[in-house]
């Protein structure tokens, strides 16, 4: 019998399973890949993200520094930066392998298998894989957006709570990166039927990615080839597709022994698409609820922790989001013609700023019209 049984080691299984181990808990991860694995992602870790890691990411694994940004939407583009970080740019495979390595540095044991199924049973929890039954206290699930496990919580998610990605990794000679997007993350919104495209600077390749709500983005594959033609990259790249959810805060993420956390529990912001801070935090929490609450208050504790930490920030993303599908035009030519709005809005990443002061700075200069959104 384990305390606890963690079912995949992206960032929100790592987390937890670092958290639970360091705190004494009998801790052991279920991951159907071998690590390291590719993952489909832009690779910007944001300067809060970061800041929630107990040690210092290697420098070998950090492979560009950001302090800006360059948006842009039709002819306009805006470009703003900070004299300070605000996301640092990893390649997934490897910064994933490095968290997982983390955990079991701390005694959380590993076994590469895929989780099939769990039963609840009064005081523990069965997990099914092909070959064994494993038993535990608690039970996180962290197997990522796409695993339909976390639907026996959460149920079935309706298609305009997710988006559609599409992602390549394109290979460039360093310096040709720094001359062209010198320290910023580059985002061009109104592509892929009014979702965005990235251009992000890595070591030897660019990530280049377009993303929109799944509801509306009927022809991924081709949205991205337009936007690889558009930004000077030939079509023919090898792409991948993946789903993000963009639900923000919803429906129920914990049973009295089962906790959703990461993209499992939908925690991503429904406007940019940052998972991996709401990963890392939530995966954390889940742990802390674990070994700190009494058995039966588990999952309230857990919701109310992640609610206390970053629901405000999930609700206002989404707002944002709802207002910038609703009323595009006027809301990204905001976006991109005012230098303030964008200057305030890049030091969310670096959490000098939290969405809730954003959003509240921003309503009263919006027009009446996008307000009727709210
Ligand atoms: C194209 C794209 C670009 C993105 N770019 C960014 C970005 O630049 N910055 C950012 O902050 N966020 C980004 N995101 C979001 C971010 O990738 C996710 O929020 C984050 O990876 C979620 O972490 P997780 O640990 O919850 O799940 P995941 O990282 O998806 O990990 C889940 C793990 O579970 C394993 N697994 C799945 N099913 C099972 C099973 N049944 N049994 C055992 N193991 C299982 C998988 O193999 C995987 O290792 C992006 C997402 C996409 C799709």
């Amino acid at each position: 019998m384990h305390d606890l049984i963690v079912v995949g080691a992206g960032p929100a299984g790592s987390a937890a399973a670092r958290e639970a181990a360091r705190r004494g808990l009998d801790t052991l991860v279920l991951e159907k890949d071998t690590f390291p694995r590719y993952k489909p992602c832009g690779g910007a870790i944001s300067d809060r993200a970061l800041s929630l890691l107990d040690f210092a990411l290697p420098e070998d694994l950090c492979e560009r520094t950001i302090t800006g940004a360059r948006v842009h939407f039709r002819e306009k583009v805006m470009e703003r930066h900070k004299g300070y970080r605000l996301t640092t740019l990893v390649t997934r495979s490897r910064f994933d392998d490095h968290l997982l390595k983390k955990a079991k540095e701390v005694g959380a044991n590993l076994a590469v298998e895929r989780v099939l199924d769990y039963r609840e049973n009064g005081d523990h929890v069965e997990v099914l894989t092909r070959k064994n039954s494993y038993r535990s206290r608690f039970l996180v699930i962290a197997s990522g957006c796409q695993d339909p496990l976390k639907e026996r919580v959460l149920g079935r998610a309706a298609r305009n709570s997710y988006g559609v990605c599409m992602v390549a990794e394109i290979e460039e000679d360093d310096r040709r990166i720094e001359e062209r997007l010198h320290g910023s993350l580059d985002i061009h919104f109104g592509v892929a039927n009014m979702g965005y495209g990235w251009i992000f600077p890595h070591r030897g390749y660019y990530s280049v990615g377009i993303g929109g709500l799944a509801s509306r983005l009927r022809h991924p594959r081709k949205a991205m080839e337009n936007f690889l033609r558009s930004s000077g990259f030939a079509e023919s790249q090898r792409m991948h597709g993946h789903l993000i959810p963009l639900g923000g805060w919803g429906g129920r993420i914990a049973t009295s022994r089962v906790l959703l956390a990461g993209d499992s529990a939908g925690f991503v912001d429904a406007f940019t698409g940052e998972g991996i801070y709401y990963s890392l935090s939530s995966g954390q929490i889940a742990a802390r609820a674990i070994s700190e609450e009494p058995d039966p208050d588990v999952a309230f504790g857990y919701q109310s922790r992640c609610k206390e930490n970053f629901g405000d920030e999930l609700r206002y993303a989404r707002l944002l989001s709802r207002i910038m599908h609703s009323y595009p035009e006027i809301f990204l030519r905001i976006l991109t013609c005012h230098e303030e709005v964008l200057d305030r809005y890049i030091e969310i990443a670096a959490a000098r700023r939290t969405y809730r002061d954003f959003v509240r700075w921003l309503v009263p200069r919006l027009p009446i019209s996008l307000l009727r959104t709210l």
